[in-house]
């Protein structure tokens, strides 16, 4: 098991004679029993089972690896974008670093017990001199988008007319037969993507997989015993509607999964870090500072509980990964127009990079009347306005709204430097006082300094506490709003301390 691949034997004869691979311990082996065998391994010696699968490690890892454990044919029910495909293809982990195979075989048949026609005759034939070729994990993970076209050529097999022809033999013989994707994973992992979206003649299909090992491919008489952990995944509206999953298949399935979102904000900021493209070759460095990243992570957050986007088919984790990426993207962009040498993402860099977020929106009828833009538009304002409460809880921003109340306005243009629009904010009682609160120090370079200014602006406007427009930018609101108990309470105590 720890071989490299040097000293693999090349054999039959060879492989029989390393106690590692001998015929005891291989022979009847199944991937299933591989899989339970390296997971036990791997929980005793305390190793991380799935690296890079963030959040589910109290939630969704110990049912599949109690589903893994009991050698069950498993399914993720969950939304898109909640890495279940990730986690499947993360099961190659739990494989050998080598098996062998018979050479040549499409069905990478146990030289010990092989079950294709060719290979039996092949090991009759050459004996202990059978060629060998070793598989690496990745060879032994197939997977499959399950669409309506999908038929049972596909995933099981087929004769083949042209192979026939060539090798002069008669269409009904075993070594005519094409190979679906399903043999083809014999010994391994075979993952198949949104499964109640596969017809119902190819559930049968694999239900006589998972009940008598047995293939039928088109009327040949084959009985072929493949050995094959499957995996699906769907979603769970999908699968539960009534007739979606013949029910002996469903029957089939050991265990449902149910996979999620991130739980917490910090999950799912971890996630987003871990997978968007932030850290990239540039001419300009790059800094994302914290309450951004908070806030593209709270935009998605919003976007699952918004009453306009539709909640059976979700809210993707790639919504914030690719709305971070644009973002930056936007700084990056600014910073190559102006010359300067770090890039900074400010609040108006969310609102360039509505492309990423109204694609991945499914709207209810309400949200279709209002149109994708004016929700991704206000998801952004909301997702600001929430990170402003939390950061700036408890801070008094009175003698900010007050400068604007007394007649001022200020825009930040987009492409002036940070620096001159920095001091444009000086003038703005107490605005610098509450930088450190979203993290920033009085000594951090310009950009980052203007990011964290802005992004309290843009938090009052977002609790409509003052407006901003494209003509004059930011100014005072357009019409008082009726005070909350809590500001009234407040207000009232600043008059008796005055
Ligand atoms: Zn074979």
């Amino acid at each position: 098991m720890n071989a490299n691949r040097g000293d693999l034997p090349l054999t039959i004869g060879a492989l029989r004679r390393r106690p590692e691979f001998a015929e005891e311990r291989l022979g009847r082996r199944s991937v299933k029993d591989e899989m339970r065998e390296n997971l036990i391994r791997k929980l005793q010696a305390g190793e991380q089972l799935f690296p890079g699968i963030l959040g589910y490690d109290d939630t969704v890892i110990p049912q599949l690896v109690n589903a893994i454990l009991a050698r069950h044919n498993f399914i993720l029910l969950g939304l898109r974008g909640q890495a279940k495909s990730r986690l499947l293809r993360s099961l190659t982990g739990l494989l050998d670093p080598w098996i062998p195979a018979v050479a040549g075989c499409e069905i990478h048949d146990n030289p010990y017990r092989p079950l294709c026609r060719a290979c039996r005759e092949l090991v009759a034939e050459m004996g202990e001199q059978t060629p060998l070729v070793w598989l690496a994990p990745e060879q032994r993970y197939v997977e499959k988008l399950a669409t309506p076209d999908v038929t049972i050529a596909d995933i099981i097999g087929d004769m083949d007319p042209i192979k026939a022809a060539r090798r002069g033999r008669d269409i009904s013989d075993e070594l005519t037969i094409h190979y679906g994707l399903l043999p083809r994973a014999n010994r391994g992992i075979f993952a198949i993507n949104e499964l109640p979206d596969l017809a119902a003649k190819i559930q049968v299909g694999l239900f006589n997989i998972m009940q008598e090992g047995d293939v039928q491919i088109k009327g040949y008489p084959v009985r072929m015993p493949l050995d094959v952990l499957l995996v699906f995944t769907a979603n769970p509206e999908d699968y539960t509607a009534r007739g979606k999953i013949i029910t002996p298949l469903k029957d089939r399935i050991g265990s449902e999964i149910r996979t999620h979102y991130p739980l917490s904000i910090e999950h799912g900021i971890a996630i987003t870090r871990q997978e968007a493209w932030t850290e990239r070759p540039s001419p300009v460095r790059i800094h994302v500072p914290e309450f951004l990243r908070e806030a593209v992570e709270q935009l998605a957050f919003l976007a699952r509980e918004d009453k306009r986007v539709d909640r059976r088919s979700g809210v993707s984790q790639r919504l914030p990964i690719s709305l971070l990426e644009n973002v930056v993207s936007n700084a990056e962009r600014r910073a190559l127009r102006t010359g300067e040498p770090l890039a900074v993402p400010r609040a108006l860099d969310l609102y360039a990079a509505l492309p990423a977020i109204t694609g991945k929106l499914e709207l209810e009828y309400e949200g279709e009347l209002k149109g994708a833009e004016a929700v991704a538009r206000d998801l952004v304002r909301a997702a600001i306005g929430r990170v402003h409460s939390r950061v700036l809880d408890g801070a008094n921003l009175n003698p900010i709204v007050q400068w604007f109340e007394l007649g001022g306005t200020l825009k930040l243009e987009e492409y002036a430097p940070a620096s001159a629009l920095l001091k444009r904010l000086s003038v703005i009682q107490n605005l610098f006082d509450h930088l450190p609160a979203l993290g920033v120090a009085p000594g951090d370079p310009p950009a980052l300094r203007l990011a964290a200014a802005e992004f309290i602006l843009e938090g009052l406007y977002a609790h409509r506490r003052i407006s901003r427009s494209e003509e004059v930018g930011y100014s005072a609101a357009e019409r008082r709003r009726e005070p909350s108990l809590e500001e009234g309470r407040r207000q009232g105590l600043r008059r008796q301390l005055n």
